[in-house]
């Protein structure tokens, strides 16, 4: 998680939740989560397991990750454990490792109000935060915090529940309840407004009334968030197996143009291809989630952006000329880098955009050894299973391409060459340039 800027100060007191009033046990948090608070409490710190794994456990969801919060510094951290890294520059944190297990490990963080110039945060010479650790009280820690849900924090020792915003009770009511003014916490970190999106989704709850309206009129905030921060909350938001009904609240609230602004005047239309294309993609990677395939961010992007980059690339080659090919090549080049400046892809995501895209005009390419070739192709899967989809929302000649690659894929090698024979007989082949006679 990135960090988010400073909340405004709020008083917070904890309501004690003792371990026969809820369900949540020890034994819950993984064997190293329960060793890592164990060895902070022998050292004579607080150390509280919080936010998601408690969330999610007191409402039956297994936990995915398990942050731990203490009052050690991170100096003090590393003190305690040999396997101990301290990470970050702006905000740093501990990551405890075992094996291929991370607990993150932070300290409590605090305001950083005018009256606190002491703690203030280091700059470099440019200005630029190299350090913004303001150290807090657990209470301070909690009113830092986005959602009630999220600021309960379990105690190991005694199994008890320190609720500081009557989390427990938005689990009852299953209720999204941001804590403290809901304006003003947007406003401070419009993150926040993807984030109640998200967790309206995965925990099945209800946004109420006042901040959806607030959502609606402060969506364009989200446009202020620096690139590099979005990537991880948008992967979470539509890569967490609720991708299909995450985008319907999105759109709602007229948040998912704001992240994918090359879309913009493209989804006017519930039935136009633009929006099937994203649900039905969306709706496979549920699908795909559910029954634990790999998925990648670069699909979600290469289709998220195709028709944008497909209308950039037909607007090019009427403008200028140019041939379709480098038209295509150019389109790619200026959607991805105008995305960027909104959600940071990196790299290792955006060359696959680009390759998923370069490869539909080669699917279509069928002669010789290019479809034995393609087969081969590290980007052939994605590639294939981005023109299914293509397929199934246009239908006609790229549905039949779609299912010829479908059969060509499944038969064995001497049906492969009848499959190619066939299509030369019909036609498919490349055209050849009749050799013209020399003349004599
Ligand atoms: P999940 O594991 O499902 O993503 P999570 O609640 O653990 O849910 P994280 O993004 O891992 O979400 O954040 C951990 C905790 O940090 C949250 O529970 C919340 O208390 C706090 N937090 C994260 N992002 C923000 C934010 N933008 N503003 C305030 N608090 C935040
Ligand atoms: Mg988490």
């Amino acid at each position: 998680m990135l960090p988010s800027p400073p909340p405004s100060p709020l008083r917070l007191e904890a309501k004690l939740i003792k371990r026969n009033d809820h369900t949540m046990r020890l034994t819950d948090l993984t064997p190293n989560t329960q060793k890592v608070l164990r060895t902070l409490v022998e050292h004579d710190y607080q150390a509280y397991a919080v936010g998601g794994c408690v969330r999610d456990r007191l409402m039956g969801i297994t936990p995915k990750d398990f942050d731990v919060v203490t009052n050690a510094t991170p100096e003090q951290i590393k003190a305690c454990f040999r396997n101990c890294r301290l990470i970050g520059r702006r905000f740093r944190l501990a990551h405890i490792t075992f094996g291929r297990e991370i607990i993150e490990v932070a300290t409590f963080r605090g305001h950083h109000g005018e009256d606190n110039k002491e703690s203030m945060a280091k700059q470099s010479q440019d200005g630029q935060l190299i350090r913004d650790n303001i150290f807090g009280s657990i209470e301070e820690d909690a009113a830092r915090r986005d959602f009630t849900f999220n600021a309960m924090y379990f105690d190991a020792t005694d199994e008890s529940i320190l609720d500081f915003a009557d989390g427990m009770k938005a689990i009852s009511t299953r209720q999204v309840e941001m804590i403290g003014d809901v304006e003003t916490r947007f406003r401070e970190d419009p993150v926040r407004m993807i984030r109640a999106v998200r967790f309206a989704v995965k925990l099945n709850m209800r946004i109420p009334e006042d901040m959806q309206t607030l959502i609606k009129t402060h969506a364009h905030l989200l446009g202020n968030i620096p690139p590099a921060r979005l990537f991880e909350e948008v992967s979470k938001l539509l890569l967490s197996g609720k991708g299909l009904a995450t985008l319907k609240l999105l759109q709602e609230f007229k948040l998912f143009k704001v992240l994918f602004p090359a879309l913009e005047g493209m989804l006017n239309d519930p039935k136009g291809k633009e929006q099937q294309l994203i649900e039905l993609m969306l709706k496979n990677t549920d699908s795909r989630i559910a029954q634990e395939m790999r998925i990648t961010p670069a699909f979600l992007y290469a289709t998220v952006l195709w028709y944008p980059m497909e209308e950039r690339a037909e607007q090019l080659v009427f403008d200028t000329q140019i041939s379709p090919h480098d038209a295509f090549n150019i389109a790619s080049s200026e959607v991805i880098h105008r995305q960027v400046q909104r959600i940071m892809l990196p790299k290792r995501f955006s060359i696959p955009v680009r390759e998923i895209w370069a490869l539909q005009s080669r699917l279509s390419k069928r002669f010789g050894k290019r479809p034995y070739q393609l087969l081969t192709h590290p980007r052939f899967r994605a590639a294939y299973d981005f023109l299914l989809l293509r397929g199934q929302v246009e239908g006609g000649a790229l549905l039949e391409l779609a299912d010829w690659w479908t059969e060509f894929q499944k038969v064995p090698q001497d049906a492969k060459a009848n499959m190619m024979r066939e299509l030369i007989k019909r036609g498919g082949g490349p055209r050849r340039h009749k050799k013209r006679k020399p003349k004599q």
